[in-house]
């Protein structure tokens, strides 16, 4: 039996692979409710994503939604649904091809000409973090601007902080990139540009819902995984309430700091960098506010003086009539999550007014965390998995929802070659 520690959207995709190749396994997930980050919560007849807002309709994802029966609850956004950013006073369009790259607002047009020095500039240097790297590339103008905000938004991280060799390089190499940049992300950005960003009527929550009843009864909820000791062959699970449970293969699937604490002291170079991976906090405030603005979003410009992130708008990607998800915290100002709710909305709404000229309700707060990719990932490449042991997490490959699916995709197809037995065995 394969045993998965975490029922977020990388232990059960992995183990809903697993299923269909034959294999036995168990999710054991810690809260009542499967889908760990990915999670929706209806607010009226709102929905309200507490974690990622939209996923896109890539060709994984599809399969992956008609094969848990989802399809006739997707809801697609528009592909030409522009971006801002907030700059200099005002919400821009953010450039996403050479054409609107050239009469874009957002940049003067002498850092537009240093835009396109781009290909004459080396590749990533060794030790060189994603910061320095973006503007030795495209300028501090276009950094501060455009690239920074935007890469940073993805980890809530400053890309300062962030080395390319974790954050970055696995991407340039997909990408084939080589020297330049440019030419590849606007390429990117027009095939992204045609999948359509898309969730589900009663939000993204819904497909780690429809996957666990796909299960069937294989997920085993408001059940914590207290301990893992390794034995000469597999693992012995130590579960809340003292129940001991034997895995040939464990897989991890949990946020790091619960990932060490399970180890415990067996392994103590893995656990002490498990142990130091930083996650960013932040707080997600949902408002509501009667507007005409037509977008995703907008992410705010570095050196603005604006507490905000970024904004989600959810309204005219899906549909939510009047809602808004303000997005505040993370390595910009680490302590803002532990302000009151109050203050917290207070500085959202006031700055969503700020950005776009119109008044917004709060609706709610909530808090989050994200892996920050900083340079606590260094020793990623030493790190040494005990036998028997695998890990499928947004800490150790891409975090995004495509990431997440390609992954334990990958990894069950492996697991599956090992071919374990179909026994299970208990004892208490
Ligand atoms: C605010 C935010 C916005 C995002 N936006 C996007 C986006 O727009 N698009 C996109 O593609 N991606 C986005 N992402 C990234 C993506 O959503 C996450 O990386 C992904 O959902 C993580 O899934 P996971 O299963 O790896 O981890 P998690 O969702 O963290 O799941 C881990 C699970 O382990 C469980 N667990 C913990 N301890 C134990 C224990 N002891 N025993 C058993 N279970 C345990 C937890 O309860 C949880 O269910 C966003 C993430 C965040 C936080």
């Amino acid at each position: 039996m394969i045993g998965i520690v975490g029922g977020g959207i990388s232990g059960l995709v992995l183990a809903y692979e697993l299923r269909h190749l034959g294999v036995d396994v168990t999710v054991w997930e810690a809260e009542s409710v499967p889908g760990g980050v990915m999670r929706s919560q209806l607010h009226k007849d709102l929905v309200l994503e507490l974690g990622p807002q939209r996923a896109r309709l890539s060709d994984p994802f599809r399969q992956l939604v008609e094969s848990v029966g989802l399809t006739g609850e997707l809801v697609t956004a528009p592909t030409d649904l522009p971006l801002y950013v907030y700059h200099r006073g005002r919400l821009r369009r953010a450039p996403l091809s050479f054409s609107q790259a050239v009469s874009t607002d957002l940049l003067p047009w002498w850092a537009k000409a240093r835009v396109l020095a781009e290909p004459f500039t080396a590749g990533p240097r060794v030790g060189e973090h994603v910061g320095p790297f973006l503007r030795r590339k495209f300028g501090g103008a276009a950094y501060r601007a455009l690239l920074g905000p935007l890469y940073g938004g993805l980890y809530a991280s400053d890309p300062d902080r962030m080395p390319v060799r974790h954050a970055l390089q696995r991407t340039l190499v997909e990408l084939g990139v080589g020297r330049s940049i440019l030419w590849r992300m606007f390429r990117g950005a027009a095939q992204a540009g045609k999948i359509p960003p898309c969730s589900f009527r009663g939000g993204l929550g819904a497909l780690p819902l429809a996957i666990a009843e796909k299960l069937e009864g294989r997920v085993r909820l408001e059940t914590p995984v207290r301990a893992l000791r390794k034995e000469a062959r597999g693992w012995e699970v130590t579960l809340d309430g003292a129940e001991i449970v034997r895995a040939d293969t464990v897989v991890l699937a949990c946020p790091s700091d619960t990932a060490a604490r399970l180890l415990g002291g067996e392994y103590p170079e893995t656990v002490a960098w498990l142990s130091a991976l930083r996650y960013n906090r932040l707080a997600l405030v949902y408002l509501k506010a009667e507007t005409k603005l037509h977008g995703l979003g907008y992410q705010v410009a570095f050196g603005e003086s604006l507490e905000t992130r970024g904004v989600t708008w959810n309204d005219s990607l899906f549909g939510r009539t009047g809602l808004y998800t303000v997005y505040l915290g993370g390595m910009k100002n680490p302590g803002l999550c532990d302000w009151d709710d109050g203050r917290i909305a207070a500085i959202a709404c006031e700055e969503f007014e700020v950005a776009t000229g119109y008044r917004a309700e709060v609706i709610q707060v909530s808090r989050t965390l994200i892996p920050a990719w900083d340079d606590t990932w260094d020793g990623l490449e030493e790190v040494e998995w005990p036998p028997d042991l695998h890990v499928c997490s947004n800490y150790t490959a891409r975090p995004g929802i495509l990431g997440r699916i390609t992954e334990a995709k990958r990894l069950a197809a492996a697991l599956a070659k090992e071919k374990p037995p179909e026994s299970i065995s208990r004892r208490r």
